[in-house]
């Protein structure tokens, strides 16, 4: 099989109600194989790293169901469980991400998470999920305890409390226009209203952005600086300039940051947008309000804002290479997004980006104090229903651990320079290719520190060839068709150099 091949034809695998002979089983599966092998070993495409050899430990977990279903730090009554894994996991990224451990019921400042069944497509799920209804003033697990397990579910739907200003518990979702699809989901599936909504809805012409005051397309989300041109980081004065606005009209805010955005791989600058908008929840009385949860008039104090940070990528890899940074390693660093800013809410991570995994898995991390109290209270479980998913994979949070039982912090930093270096000598060897093409634009860039190269998207062979991934700017009302490549722990310099020689090839940018 070669790699100019398409995908596999599926009628290899059709299954009838007889099962398959063990020929065509085989034949099927040895095909499959070969497929996968070929295209991980030119993958460029994506932000997943395939460095990984499970095999050997994890084979033996796979005649097995290992499911953590529950809250991960009680075991609750399904023994075959891997929480005692998944709590190490989540200690060790407390301890990275500079959150208070050990996770403690008692002490709101400690931290709570865990490990994610999907990547962080859940996590944002969940985060936005926690956001809305903190900021719509349901009650929290640490609020006056109720034991009886009948009246939980009543309580959870009269949560609501009332006060002078008919906004105080609507909650507005702003998020930048580099901000990845998972997150324009969970909106709709939560249904949180943007600022985009809310402003056409009730303010219309009063867009503090646009000199006419219309709330245009382009206001859909928050501008990134610079642009579709930018770095891809957010507009961290006009993001003020909203928040001030809708703060104004008595609205709690969520804000959704990235750190490492999808396509460009930028950091939002969360030190500093923090700084910038703790006056504004200040003066708008959205630092530390009384919250009256219930009918009884129960209240606890908290904020009226909620900032979640989606580093899906960064997170995994950032904080290695600031340890870098101190040593002198690396020349250059961002700014920190991670529990010492005390304005951070909440953390995702993918498992399957910086790490590597089989399948699908991340971490979520956020504070006791912020926790929700569970809609329900499955007794069946034995364990608090703190998680999004029911059953969550217990195989995940084994992968997680083995690979940080096998990696020091020293040699995560060492993966993370080479992989810094890798993407600079990318770059470099993108602003050859350019040479070959004078009369042809090819847009290559690069945000600084980011593991991500973008260009002209090349012809479908060469995208099909890397699992390129691609995307569509409209600017000064043209189509940019672009691709990019990530440098990921797996990613080799001959690779590099492979596909830099495509790029050279006559026809590389054909349409
Ligand atoms: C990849 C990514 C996600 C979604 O993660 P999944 O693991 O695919 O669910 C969310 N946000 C950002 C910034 C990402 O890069």
């Amino acid at each position: 099989m070669s790699n100019d091949k398409k995908f596999i034809d599926d009628k290899l695998f059709t299954l009838s109600s007889d099962g398959l002979s063990d020929e065509n089983r085989t034949n099927a599966l040895d095909t499959f194989v070969k497929y996968i092998e070929i295209k991980t070993n030119c993958f460029l495409g994506y932000q997943n790293s395939h460095d990984f050899k499970y095999e050997e430990d994890i084979k033996k977990f796979l005649n097995y169901h290992i499911n953590n279903i529950g809250d991960p730090f009680i075991h609750g009554n399904f023994t075959m469980n891997s929480k005692g894994m998944e709590k190490a996991v989540l200690d060790y990224y407390a301890e990275l991400w500079q959150a208070k451990k050990p996770h403690n019921p008692k002490d709101p400042e400690s931290y709570w998470g865990y490990v994610l069944t999907m990547g962080s497509t859940e996590g944002n799920l969940y985060g936005i999920w926690n956001a809305r209804d903190y900021l719509a003033g349901r009650k929290l697990l640490v609020d006056k305890p109720n034991h009886s397990h009948s009246l939980r579910r009543k309580e959870y739907a009269r949560a609501v409390s009332i006060e002078d200003n008919p906004n105080a518990y609507t909650p507005v979702a702003f998020f930048s226009e580099d901000t990845h699809y998972s997150i324009i989901k969970a909106m709709r599936v939560l249904n949180v209203p943007t600022f985009y909504e809310i402003g056409k809805r009730f303010y219309p012409k009063q867009n503090p952005l646009n000199p006419s005051g219309e709330w245009t397309e382009e206001f859909y989300e928050v501008p990134s600086v610079g642009g579709k041109l930018g770095s891809g980081s957010i507009d961290i004065e006009k993001l003020a300039i909203l928040v001030e606005f809708f703060a104004s009209k008595g609205y709690p805010i969520l804000i959704c940051c990235n750190y490492g955005t999808t396509f460009k791989g930028a950091c939002d600058d969360i030190k500093t947008l923090g700084e910038k908008l703790m006056p504004i929840f200040e003066k708008y009385g959205l630092i530390d309000r009384t919250v009256t949860y219930d009918r009884e008039k129960h209240a606890d104090i908290r904020n009226g804002y909620w900032i979640h940070v989606d580093a899906a990528l960064g997170a995994a890899y950032m904080p290695f290479i600031e340890m870098a940074y101190k040593q002198k390693k690396i020349y250059y660093c961002e700014s920190v997004f991670d529990f010492r800013l005390p304005w951070v809410n909440s953390i995702v991570m993918s498992g399957h980006k910086w790490i590597g995994a089989p399948w699908p898995c991340g971490v979520f991390m956020t504070k006791v104090k912020y926790q929700l109290f569970p809609p329900d209270d499955p007794e069946y479980i034995g364990s608090p229903d703190t998680t999004f998913a029911g059953s969550r994979n217990g195989l995940s949070a084994v992968i997680l651990w083995d690979y940080l039982a096998c990696n020091s912090y020293e040699s995560q930093i060492n993966k993370a320079i080479r992989c810094e270096d890798l993407a600079c000598y990318t770059e470099g060897q993108l602003k050859i290719v350019q040479s070959f093409y004078p009369g042809l634009d090819l847009w290559i860039e690069r945000t600084p520190l980011s593991l991500t190269i973008r260009f002209r998207k090349p012809n479908d062979k060469i995208v099909f060839k890397y699992t390129l991934s691609c995307q569509t700017f409209l600017i000064n009302g043209s189509e940019r068709h672009y691709s990019h490549i990530y440098t990921m722990n797996s990613t080799t310099k001959e690779l590099i150099d492979e596909f830099v020689d495509d790029l050279k090839k006559p026809d590389a940018f054909a349409e």
